[in-house]
């Protein structure tokens, strides 16, 4: 009888294969988002994290499929408002575990105006942004990860724009957390995001994760022996040579770039509403505050 009541106590390892739900993942044969949503359910596992405590948030795109394969609660927003709803339903309710996901478009174009002041809040959320540097779900047009000279529907002469850098932008904005992961390497991917996920603060992981079908230059091919791991002798808490390792344009590190702790948003907020608790000023008193 003690036995059996010490069994019944003990927590239950859940496997990769348990995240996963009932609905067929719809993207095209060999996309990239396959390997980041095999790393996601690899890295839940590695956690045991609860699904009843979890909740995925998306935008628009093909990416942002992604909370509908997943056993957790989800939210399918609109686009590029990823970052604003997951803030709220972290605030909202600071015990879930929070997963903001999507693509570049989603993510660093329409949602460009929230990624910075997520970064500088230090919301504790992970974002993970399945970058294909194109627009796959309306076919194929540039988008602000895309490299110049480019050739889509958008820019038939080539693209002639710069090329935006979001582990550059999240480092300077005062992002805790920032790493590069590929969906070729599942396994290390995993223990990437198994890390941001981890992190106390706003934790962004960008993924190579080619599309196969309207990006043809940015294929598995031309990032084979492009992308190598982050040496153990990177100082993540460098935040210079973070922004270099950023900045190589014809190798590209996986890896973990930059990672510090401050005090997160989600944090300071419990402490003003402690704060407002303990005082209970009157409205009036308030007025006079700021007055
Ligand atoms: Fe993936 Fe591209 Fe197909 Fe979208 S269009 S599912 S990004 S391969």
């Amino acid at each position: 009888m003690e036995q059996t009541l010490m069994l019944e106590t003990q927590p239950v390892q859940r496997q990769p294969k348990d995240y996963k739900s009932d609905l067929e993942p719809i993207w095209c044969p060999g996309c990239g988002d396959y390997g980041v949503l095999n790393a996601l359910f690899k890295a839940m596992s590695q956690l045991n994290m609860d699904p009843d405590k979890t909740v995925l948030v998306s935008g628009i795109g093909c990416s942002s499929r992604l909370p509908g394969f997943v056993v957790t609660y989800g939210f399918h927003g609109v686009h590029g408002r990823v970052l604003p709803v997951a803030t709220g339903i972290k605030l909202a309710n600071p015990e879930l575990t929070v997963i903001g996901v999507g693509g570049d478009g989603d993510g660093y174009s329409i949602g460009m105006e929230h990624f910075p002041h997520a970064c500088r809040r230090n919301i504790d959320i992970t974002y993970i942004v399945m970058n294909n540097q194109i627009y796959g779900l309306t076919k194929g047009q540039t988008s602000p990860t895309s490299s110049p000279m480019f050739v889509t529907k958008t820019t038939p002469f080539g693209n002639v724009e710069g090329t935006l850098n979001p582990l550059q932008i999240a480092i300077v904005s005062g992002a805790t957390f920032v790493a590069r992961g590929y969906s070729s390497m599942p396994n290390q991917l995993a223990r990437i995001i198994a890390e941001a996920i981890k992190h106390p603060g706003f934790a962004l992981v960008d993924v190579f994760s080619p599309c196969v079908t309207f990006n043809k230059v940015q294929t598995f091919d031309y990032y084979k022996g492009r992308v190598y791991e982050i040496p153990e002798t990177h100082d993540p808490t460098d935040k210079f040579a973070a922004l270099q390792l950023a900045e190589q344009e014809d190798r590209f590190p996986i890896g973990i770039l930059y990672r510090v702790e401050r005090p997160t948003l989600d944090e300071q907020v419990a402490v003003i509403k402690q704060r407002a608790h303990t005082e209970n000023p009157s409205v009036e008193q308030l007025f006079r505050r700021y007055q």
